[in-house]
């Protein structure tokens, strides 16, 4: 069975989680989304258990701090590991078109030149366009534009071995013209910047955000079975599980969770 593996649950400024990102587990294979604004990406995946040696494929959605960041140490430790010989097969990053020289720009300026070499080589940055398929570990990946007016976000949706449809909605709210590829999933990843009752305090609509109330509204009205909310402020970490769940519970009858960092969820 596929599993969920939590790494990060927090938006771009806190502290006291890391960035969301998250990997799904098949067999010993991780596919990793995103990789959260720095080296912290290093430290979940050790506590985690997550091998470099089992990643193989990372999907960016974009070019945000609090997403892309962490890529550069994907690089530098994995191309290591490369130059080393302790690294078997390509390392592919999918992202949309407009990431490759993004990344590779950061890697140059940042990374050893001998590092640099592997981009296009066995490390393979592949652009993906709206609508797009690909095959990554045993799974058709669609990726899809969430239509973001900030910068160019790309999501995704994959049907797991279950049959059951498992999707990626980004870092902002649900825009109804990725409806093809939102509707009928069983699972859906959803950002929620912070309670609906914090709304005064934290401005999500200021920054493109929603609110718990607004997520757990969404998956209500698109019949999702299972909701995962994420992508939040850190204030009152210790008792985000607690209070958030309660407040969407009044308005999404499904499975809630809002997990913290280092969980894994059953898929
Ligand atoms: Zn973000």
């Amino acid at each position: 069975m596929e599993q969920l593996y939590v790494l990060g649950t927090g938006n771009a400024a806190v502290t006291r989680c890391y960035n969301t990102c998250f990997a799904v587990k098949d067999g010993s294979e991780f596919f990793l989304v995103d990789a959260g604004g720095g080296n912290g990406i290093l430290r979940i995946l050790n506590d985690m258990n997550v091998p470099l040696n089992s990643i193989h494929n990372i999907f960016v959605t974009h070019e945000h701090t609090d997403h892309i960041l962490g890529i550069v140490w994907m690089v530098r430790m994995i191309g290591s590991r490369i130059l080393s010989g302790k690294y078997e097969g390509n390392l592919n990053i999918y992202c949309h078109d407009l990431l490759p020289d993004t990344i590779s720009t950061l890697c140059r300026l940042t990374l050893q030149g001998k590092l640099c070499k592997l981009i296009g080589d066995r490390i393979r940055l592949v652009p993906v366009t709206d609508g797009q398929t690909e095959r990554i570990l045993d799974y058709d990946v669609t990726f899809f534009d969430i239509h973001s007016t900030k910068a160019r976000q790309f999501g995704f949706t994959m049907n797991l071995k279950n049959g059951k449809k498992f999707t990626c909605a980004g870092d902002e709210p649900y825009n109804p013209i990725c409806q093809p590829y939102v509707e009928g999933s069983d699972w859906l990843l959803h950002e929620a910047f912070c309670l609906y009752g914090d709304r005064e305090k934290y401005k999500p609509y200021e920054k493109h955000h929603s609110t718990v109330k607004d997520a757990c509204e969404l998956a209500q009205s698109l019949n999702i079975p299972n909701l995962v909310l994420w992508h939040t402020e850190d204030d009152q970490i210790s008792v985000r599980k607690e209070k958030y769940t309660a407040e969407g519970r009044e308005y999404y009858h499904g499975n809630l969770f809002v997990p913290d960092d280092g969980e894994i969820l059953d898929l």
